[in-house]
């Protein structure tokens, strides 16, 4: 088959984008023997997308160990799981009943019910595709009398992160004969008179500087969401949100899809809402660094205080395990004065934070024997500060700290609580790292139906057409359980790339 170059091409499948969701639609449909064109803006340095960045965290129902067993592998067993495991399980009901809960009831029904069946022989496929599976020990467990134990409903992680989980899907889409187009974003799709057929795709060549047109019988839209696009960040999630900082790639600007649902897609989900943790103030506002890549994050919170420059509280530590309140909590942090926040711990707590994320060689801190001079150095006001952390010590219950449950150790007579997890901030050297909000991905998203087809403007489905993972709106909304945006888009990705080969 001939370039892009050539100006005009024919495919069986071109898929949009180089991400999780992506890659795993066009090695679905190369392995059906189908031609399969990838169109990727970024050059090939920078593919993958937020999927290069991200922790490789990958949330399954699990019902059995051995299920679980067979996905990590013998190799995996044997390698990279630890003597003393517990080997942790995690029920359909119980995915179905957090994406539920998290999303305040909202999710849609049915992509979730595909997503959460299909996770489990998703990551068994993956595998047999080259994806190197552990358990994230160093994320996801505590190691309690001398035996690993897994919390909070996550547990599988691609060995090496998501720079590991590209290269290996990549490699993979190679060997199955895929071939790729960097510097090519696509612009615009072409459609029968009667929306009711995609009939073709319209790209730009960075570097040809010139248009170009690929005919397909089939085309899948992985191209991520608006994150990255400031304009598009104030003009759907609200004022200040063009200042966020980008988490991952910047490559995800949002013109396709706002082209998208601006002439031949329906659109779904929350638009107003995205996935934004705490992340380290000092970074790149504009892009995620390949290099530090997620160790920018700050998901300690849950072990100290977080407050505002006027020494306050302003969010529930503690209200849930962490990966299931991380994802919220961006926005909070957005709302307060400079948009900036500190998490503050004591030695105590210190200690049990991730190296990963708080070691002086990744995390600017404030250190200080006194919480006066804590304040002062990291410029916060400082009699506020002690009287918060006056109260907030004083309102600690005494009840046993468990890091593996919601352990009721809470500081209830407060506003807002510390519904879990409230050790005493007493025993110097006292820590402040200062944070700011950190975007991840948006919300809102084109309309699919369970099949990853896309729902046109008209309410019917566009044959040939389809979309997986953050493209995708009607998944998450307000909130997120951790790890489910890879199993999101490797399931629906998958399931996208097999419907397309079929058309
Ligand atoms: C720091 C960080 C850590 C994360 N950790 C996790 C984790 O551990 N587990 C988890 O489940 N989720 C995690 N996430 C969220 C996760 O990144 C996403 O849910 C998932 O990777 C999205 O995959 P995707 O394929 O939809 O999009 P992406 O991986 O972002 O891929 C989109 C691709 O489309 C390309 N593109 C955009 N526009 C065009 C266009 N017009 N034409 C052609 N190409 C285009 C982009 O360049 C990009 O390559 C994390 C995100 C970040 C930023």
């Amino acid at each position: 088959m001939g370039t892009v170059r050539d100006g005009h091409l024919a495919a069986d499948v071109v898929v949009v984008g180089t991400g999780n969701a992506a890659l795993n639609a066009a090695l679905s449909a190369a392995k059906e023997g189908r031609r399969t064109v990838v169109l990727e803006k970024a050059p090939r340095d920078r593919m993958g997308g937020n999927s290069f960045y991200t922790a490789g965290a990958y949330r399954i129902a699990v019902d059995d160990v051995e299920t679980l067993a067979g996905i990590l592998g013998e190799d995996g067993m044997r390698e990279r799981v630890r003597p003393a495991t517990d080997l942790p399980t995690y029920s359909a009901k119980e995915f179905e009943r957090d994406l539920d809960r998290i999303t305040g009831g909202r999710t849609d029904p049915v992509l979730a019910q595909q997503i959460i069946d299909g996770s489990a022989e998703t990551a068994r496929w993956l595998r047999d595709q080259g994806v190197p599976w552990t358990l994230m020990y160093d994320r996801q467990s505590h190691h309690v009398d001398g035996r690993w134990q897994f919390w909070g409903g996550l547990f599988l992680g691609v060995e090496g992160q998501g720079p590991v989980l590209v290269d290996r899907l990549y490699q993979a889409c190679l060997r199955a004969g895929v071939t790729f187009h960097f510097e090519t974003p696509v612009v615009d799709l072409g459609f029968d008179d009667r929306l009711r057929h995609v009939e073709h795709v319209v790209a730009y060549d960075l570097r040809e500087q010139r248009p170009v047109r690929i005919d397909a019988h089939a085309v899948v839209l992985g191209s991520g969401g608006f994150e990255a696009n400031p304009r598009l960040r104030a003009a759907y999630l609200g004022p200040g949100w063009d200042l966020a900082h980008v988490r991952g790639t910047p490559f995800n600007t949002g013109e396709l899809l706002e082209t998208a649902v601006g002439s031949w897609a329906g659109s779904a989900g929350e638009w107003s809402g995205a996935h934004a943790t705490a992340w380290d103030a000092s970074t790149n506002p504009h892009a995620g660094d390949p290099e530090l890549s997620n160790r920018a994050t700050k998901q300690g919170y849950w072990l100290g205080i977080v407050v505002n420059l006027h020494g306050e509280r302003f969010l529930d530590e503690g209200a849930d395990f962490r990966n299931f309140t991380y994802a919220k909590y961006g926005r909070e942090i957005l709302a307060q004065p400079s948009r900036r926040a500190f998490q503050i711990f004591d030695s105590q707590t210190i200690a049990l934070v991730d190296p990963a994320e708080y070691d002086p060689d990744v995390a600017p801190r404030v250190m200080a024997d006194t919480i006066e001079g804590l304040a002062e150095g990291a410029g916060i006001d400082a009699p506020s500060l002690r009287r918060t952390v006056d109260r907030f010590n004083a309102a600690a219950s005494d009840a046993p700290f468990d890091p593996t449950s919601r352990d009721g150790k809470a500081a209830a007579d407060l506003w807002p609580p510390k519904s879990n997890w409230a050790v005493p901030i007493e025993q110097p050297p006292f820590y402040a790292f200062e944070v700011t909000c950190g975007i991840t991905f948006t919300f809102g998203g084109l309309r699919v139906d369970g099949d990853a087809g896309v729902i046109g403007r008209t309410g019917q489905r566009i044959a040939g057409l389809y979309a997986a993972g953050e493209t995708v709106g009607g998944i998450f909304y307000g909130n997120y359980p951790g790890g489910s945006g890879l199993s999101a888009g490797a399931v629906l990705g998958r399931r996208a790339g097999l419907a397309a080969a079929a058309e």
